[in-house]
């Protein structure tokens, strides 16, 4: 469904009217385009006490041809960049009315050394010296060490705090800026995650912390990371679905969208349509199963079995029916629980079984942020939806051994028909209630679970990334 309010305020006329009367102006949000550039020139480099991220730093700006440029909390910057004959400068802040050619396209603050609260004072300074010469779509990145994973109670502490600045600058930065927050474990591989954040295929992905342990490996081409591997979609006729199967198609996946009878003729549309701007050329299919029929999972297993198994397995099909507890059926809690979570458990017990589902394989489970919020007249769908999560946190340490990932989505309100048939009051509140002052599109969900399924993220499993802009809604 259109925003047009978010048309409007950007318009010529529109946004003298909003400037007027003070309306606020949502930002039209960049995002991916093929043969545009992913990446901004500059990033403004800060760091706490002992940075350890700072090589690898160097090496993906320079791979993705960004220019770092140290601020003063960030010393060693200049002269490891030398070193290593990467670009670089020193960091002056612009003043508040610069023009867009004198900002950076992003900050990033490595704050793996800090071991005690006393020390994020650097992060201040960083932030408060740089935040205003910061781009419009700009990207903030923190990188931390995950709480639980620190000596000693002090540095937990200090670690666990990053969580709140970064948050916050979320929701101070505007101008759809997002800002994210990495826990990495060792000298786990960033690449993957810096890449993303970096892009604007996280346009709609902000206040989030994601977690990086171990090694990962990069593909052989970043425009088609997902060449050589099969996909299943389930849902895929409409909605994130369909964008789904396309964004993995684009990236270089073989993918079998499946959906009900009642959507055939829309699952064939989509998968036809992939079938026209995919690169891998590959014969995708169309299945059409209930997830929720007995014979489903095997069903599905089958079919999938007889194109030799899959890498790739994205449970996106979902329903609302949405009532008060009071006035809610049984078989309205019933048709939920089924769709949204016991058919997601029934399924992959069913590939992983028989291994069609193959090692070093991705599984990436769209959750919302009713699971993690609730929401009134949901207790269905939000249980559903928190099942999930608590599925991809239970089950990522069991998949370890197989490498096996498995993550999860939780998209906020995103522009489809399930959020078109919403009241207009509660539609509204949805679209406006987050940092980014609009809804995602099914585009932003994909672009998120594609990244999930890509190889440089070997090293996260048993996350929830929230595709929300920042909604307040489960903050
Ligand atoms: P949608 O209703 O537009 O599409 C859902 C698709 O799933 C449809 O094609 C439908 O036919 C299919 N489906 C439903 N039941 C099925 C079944 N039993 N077997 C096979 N296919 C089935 O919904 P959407 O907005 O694209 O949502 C996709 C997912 O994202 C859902 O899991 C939803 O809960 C989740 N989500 C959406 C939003 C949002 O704002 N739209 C927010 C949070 C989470």
């Amino acid at each position: 469904m259109k925003d047009r309010y978010l048309d409007f305020v950007n318009s010529p006329f529109g946004t003298s009217l909003a400037r007027a009367l003070g309306l606020p102006k949502p930002e039209v949000l960049r995002r991916h385009r093929p043969g545009e550039a992913e990446f901004g020139a500059m990033a403004a480099i800060g760091a706490g006490p002992s940075p350890q991220m700072f090589d690898q730093l160097i090496r993906v700006l320079t791979a993705i041809g960004m220019t770092g440029i140290a601020h003063d909390s960030a010393p060693g910057w200049l002269a490891l960049a030398q070193a290593e004959g990467a670009m670089s400068g020193r960091f002056e802040p612009s003043p508040a009315d610069a023009a867009a050619t004198h900002r950076v396209d992003a900050l990033i603050f490595d704050a793996t050394g800090i071991t005690e609260s006393s020390a994020l004072r650097p992060m201040y300074a960083f932030f408060h010296d740089a935040i205003r010469s910061l781009a419009r779509s700009g990207r903030i990145i923190v990188l931390g060490r995950a709480p639980s994973s620190c000596a000693s109670p002090r540095a937990a502490t200090a670690q666990r705090a990053l969580e709140g600045m970064t948050r916050s600058l979320g929701k101070e930065a505007r101008n759809g800026v997002t800002s994210n927050l990495l826990y990495v474990t060792g000298d786990a591989d960033i690449e993957g995650a810096l890449r993303f954040f970096l892009s604007p295929r996280s346009a709609y992905v902000s206040g989030q912390v994601v977690h990086i342990d171990g090694p990962a490996a990069a593909p052989a081409s970043y425009a088609t990371p997902l060449a050589g591997t099969r996909a299943v979609v389930t849902g895929a006729a409409r909605g994130i679905g369909a964008s789904i199967a396309t964004v993995l198609a684009t990236q270089g996946a073989i993918v079998t969208g499946i959906d009900i009878e009642a959507a055939r003729d829309a699952l064939d549309q989509t998968m036809l349509a992939i079938e026209d701007t995919s690169p891998s050329g590959g014969a995708h299919a169309a299945l059409i199963a209930d997830i929720a029929a007995p014979d489903a999972p095997a069903d599905i297993a089958a079919a999938l079995l007889a194109s030799g198994g899959v890498d790739i397995v994205v449970h996106n099909a979902g329903i609302t029916r949405d009532k008060t507890i009071a006035r809610m059926t049984g078989d309205m809690w019933d048709s939920v629980l089924e769709i949204n979570l016991l058919a997601q458990e029934r399924i992959d017990d069913a590939l992983l079984a028989q291994n069609v589902l193959r090692a070093g394989g991705r599984i990436v489970a769209v959750s919302s942020i009713s699971g993690i919020a609730g929401n009134r007249g949901q207790t269905n769908y939000a249980t559903s939806k928190a099942g999930v999560i608590g599925r991809v946190q239970s089950m990522a340490p069991l998949l370890r051994e197989r490498g096996i990932t498995i993550n999860a989505v939780a998209p906020g309100f995103i522009e489809t028909h399930m959020t078109a048939r919403m009241p207009f009051a509660t539609r509204e509140a949805g679209r406006r209630l987050n940092s980014m002052g609009q809804g995602g599109l099914p585009v932003d969900v994909a672009e998120t679970v594609a990244w999930l399924a890509s190889p440089s993220c070997a090293n996260i499993t048993g996350n929830v990334v929230r595709v929300c802009g920042q909604s307040l809604v489960g903050a």
